[in-house]
């Protein structure tokens, strides 16, 4: 029920948005996913689309693109950043990264300096990126 709910947040983000720019109708909504969020993409669209079903006019005809924000790392010993390359690992790793961000932390080092101690700087959360409509 987790994406129902992110769903329902994004698509209220946009009203509100949309509200505020004196929109008479929104016809784009952009969300970002982040590649470490746990989300089931499948059923995210799924639910936009059922929640949008059931919205008034301003909202009802989005369209909605969903664009992913890949992960990125910051190394707290060193300060290097890097991307997350998932090719790096065997499938079975990645996968549990993707839906696990914390077990990141047993398999990732940072490239420069081999510290096993970093934070996610991207890649995480789901939000609205930009919204476009008619006034
Ligand atoms: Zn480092």
């Amino acid at each position: 029920m987790h994406e129902w709910a992110l769903a329902e947040a994004v698509i209220a983000t946009a009203k509100r948005a949309a509200r505020e720019k004196k929109l008479r109708r929104i016809t784009e909504i952009t969300v970002k996913l982040g590649e470490l969020q746990q989300i089931e993409r499948t059923v995210f669209e799924f639910a936009l689309e059922q929640i949008l079903a059931q919205e008034d006019a301003l909202v009802r005809h989005a369209k909605v693109v969903l664009e992913t924000e890949r992960a990125r790392f910051r190394c707290r010993a060193c300060h290097h950043e890097w991307a997350f390359e998932t090719e790096h690992f065997a499938p079975e790793i990645a996968e549990a990264i993707h839906f696990v961000p914390e077990i990141a932390h047993a398999y990732v080092r940072c490239p420069s300096c081999r510290s096993p101690d970093f934070e996610v700087i991207a890649g995480r959360g789901v939000w609205l990126a930009s919204l476009k409509g008619e006034e």
